[in-house]
């Protein structure tokens, strides 16, 4: 637990170094910590050293985190996978999620969020390569979806996201982050408002920050023995 806190302070430290080095303003990029391989306690700890909102991709696994720590008053990002079936208790308790490539689930995602909850904030998951994960829309069909997406009324459309292929070469990793933001930079000169770029993992997040993200995903950063 000590170490989860160490990790914490280290990583902070190491994204307010890399938002100077960058030429990013002081504060404008922030740690979301993933939890998918923590447990409730762990989660607590982080907790207690600042954190506030937590990354999941299991909704079966988020669901009782989110029950027992919801007097804590913790953002939550969905940032995995979505099936249909899923759909609604996604909507009823998460504040993001950032995984958006379905036209589909996001209907269901807007149509089943709370009345009294504000809409759902969003990113539509982009594949940047051929190799990369399955998930995410092609660059090529981005300004269709966001057209589609972002006529849902209980989303907000915020940004972009992107899971790029582990790489270790650093200026090999900031070239697809690079391609991410000159795509939402596109977006807004059509009119769109977008604010978020979620891009950066442990290995890969410096790069990240070098160009332009705003949210960094971390989970082994934070919560890993290593
Ligand atoms: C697990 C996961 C992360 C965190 O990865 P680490 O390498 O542990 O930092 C970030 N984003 C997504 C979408 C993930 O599934």
């Amino acid at each position: 637990m000590v170490k989860i806190t160490d990790n914490i302070n280290k990583t902070l430290q190491q994204i307010k170094q890399a938002e100077s080095k960058y030429h990013r303003e002081p504060g404008s990029v922030q740690l979301l910590a993933i939890s998918k391989r923590s447990s409730i306690v762990e989660i607590k700890t982080a907790v207690a050293a600042g954190l506030t909102a937590f990354g999941e991709s299991y909704l079966q696994d988020a669901a009782p985190k989110i029950e027992a720590l919801a007097d804590l008053n913790l953002k939550w990002h969905f940032i995995g996978p979505i099936q249909s079936n899923k759909t609604k208790l996604i909507a009823e308790n998460f504040n993001w999620v950032h995984s958006i490539d379905r036209v589909k689930i996001a209907r269901r995602l807007s149509e089943q969020r709370p009345a009294h909850a504000p809409p759902l904030d969003i990113c539509i998951q982009i594949k940047i390569g051929e190799e990369d994960t399955k998930s995410g829309i092609l660059l090529a069909d981005l300004s269709r979806f966001a057209a589609e997406i972002s006529r849902l009324p209980r989303l907000k459309l915020r940004g972009l996201m992107t899971i790029p292929k582990q790489i270790t070469d650093f200026s090999t990793q900031r070239l697809a982050f690079r391609k991410l933001h000159t795509a939402m930079l596109a977006l807004n000169e059509q009119g769109f408002t977008l604010d978020t770029l979620s891009m950066g993992m442990s290995a890969d997040f410096i790069a990240a920050i070098a160009e332009g993200a705003t949210i960094v995903r971390l989970g082994n950063a934070l919560f890993g023995s290593s």
